[in-house]
């Protein structure tokens, strides 16, 4: 039985550019303006698209920035933050239908991250809210989050779902933990292969509870 859901925020409950794509322009032009020839253009525009669905750090490794690219998008990263509220998927009402306790996890700049959490005003929806915040020091990272929520609130892998849009991040952590895992396919999400389950909406979460 199901007695828990962890949930991932960002092209999960919300779009990573709901509030807008200038969100991470000063990002962009930061690393743009310390590029000096390190990655062509389109590898650029490639990363900058890729910043939209992963953590600024996956990104920075993928496409191979330099020291200086990665100081001055991460300096630019750590202030940016959402100041006009939020909506959210239009299914987001489906999660006061859910039983059990939910818990929110999610990886990216504190200051960003926290921000989009107030402006969609969904704290209260979930038991705990955690920020796996990159940038700061003795990240735990998702896995360890989820291992330790499990820990805390006594709880198996069989009596969570963990539910994400990435493969690479909370789908594959709640793999390795033996929690059964559901990829949300939110517009823009490629499907990946290491889920139990994929949806298109949370309301189809009451169907596997
Ligand atoms: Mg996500």
């Amino acid at each position: 039985m199901i007695k828990a859901i962890i949930f991932d925020l960002d092209n999960c409950l919300s779009a990573a550019d709901e509030s807008s794509r200038q969100l991470l322009e000063p990002v962009f032009t930061a690393v743009r303006e310390s590029n000096h020839g390190t990655l062509s253009d389109g590898i650029l525009e490639r990363a900058f698209d890729d910043c939209w669905r992963d953590s600024f750090d996956v990104v920075a490794q993928r496409h191979g920035f330099s020291r200086a690219m990665l100081e001055a998008g991460w300096n630019a990263a750590a202030h940016a933050e959402v100041t006009t509220p939020l909506q959210g998927y239009p299914d987001l009402g489906a999660l006061r239908e859910l039983r059990g306790k939910l818990f929110l996890v999610t990886s990216g700049f504190r200051r960003l991250q926290e921000s989009k959490i107030s402006a969609l005003r969904i704290a209260e929806l979930f038991t705990e809210v955690h920020v796996d915040a990159i940038d700061e020091e003795n990240r735990r990272g998702k896995q360890r989050i989820f291992a330790d929520i499990l820990a805390s609130h006594g709880l198996s892998p069989d009596e969570v779902l963990v539910v994400g849009d990435n493969p690479n991040s909370e789908i594959e952590a709640g793999n390795r933990l033996g929690i059964t895992t559901v990829q949300i396919l939110r517009p823009g999400v490629t499907r990946g292969n290491n889920a139990a389950y994929y949806i298109d909406e949370l309301a189809e979460l009451a169907l596997l509870i």
